[in-house]
């Protein structure tokens, strides 16, 4: 079974994706770590990440994998926790807007879910992805809370009107770039998070997984 959960920045995908995955007993599939993963090798292996041409032949070339441990690794090699590094959000959002690198990224995270249940989070898996995922979750919230979310997460050094307005501009971005913008996906049960605890939105992505593994005919209870 395939669970795609997308929305914008500060919406709560990640840790709704990985609640959910750890409750039902399926794998969770961050795709963006995986575009990170990738930005992450031409970083390391010091090809020049303005060079598109190595961007792609890194892409192609690098086996992305799951850790075991809810992380990605490269040529087996564990990286998550490498990849939130300030070299790494200054190239990531290029290399993940290069199609071929867009699919080499998504061959893996299809050959991955071929295996085993997962929770897919990103920006384009029910759209693009998993078009025919069986529960397609579309998690929103007002930029004010998602401003909010992300200040409290202490990670960034702006203040909460500048997080505001950043979040606002990469909006405008992602839903507007070329390649997989950001898009609800025909059937999405869509999820206003704002007003909502985690325990509540990842109740409703379960309820979901429920009803679709009854009209499956999969009595199993999640
Ligand atoms: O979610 P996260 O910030 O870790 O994603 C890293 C980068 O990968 C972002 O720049 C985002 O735009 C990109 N991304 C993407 N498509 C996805 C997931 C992430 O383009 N499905």
């Amino acid at each position: 079974m395939v669970v795609a959960l997308d929305g914008p920045a500060g919406a709560g995908k990640s840790s709704v994706a990985r609640r959910v995955a750890e409750q039902a007993g399926f794998a969770w599939l961050n795709s963006g770590s995986f575009y990170r993963a990738v930005t992450w090798a031409v970083l390391s292996k010091g090809r020049n990440p303005a060079d598109r041409e190595a961007v792609v032949l890194t892409a192609r070339a690098v086996r992305l994998s799951l850790d075991g441990g809810g992380g990605v690794a490269v040529d087996g090699q564990p990286v998550e926790h490498l990849l939130r590094s300030d070299a790494i959000d200054e190239w990531v959002a290029r290399h993940s807007a290069i199609g071929e690198v867009r699919s080499a990224v998504n061959r893996r995270l299809r050959d991955i879910a071929a295996a085993r249940d997962v929770v897919v989070d990103g920006r384009d898996i029910a759209t693009v992805v998993f078009p025919d995922a069986d529960v397609k979750v579309y998690l929103d919230a007002d930029v004010a809370t998602r401003a909010r979310r992300r200040h409290a997460q202490g990670t960034s050094r702006m203040s909460l009107e500048e997080i505001e307005r950043s979040i606002v501009e990469r909006d405008r971005f992602d839903r507007l770039k070329a390649e997989a913008p950001l898009a609800v996906a025909p059937g999405a049960l869509i999820l206003d998070t704002s007003h909502l605890t985690i325990e509540e939105v990842c109740d409703r992505v379960l309820d979901a997984i429920h009803v679709k593994k009854l009209t499956l005919g999969d009595k199993r209870q999640v």
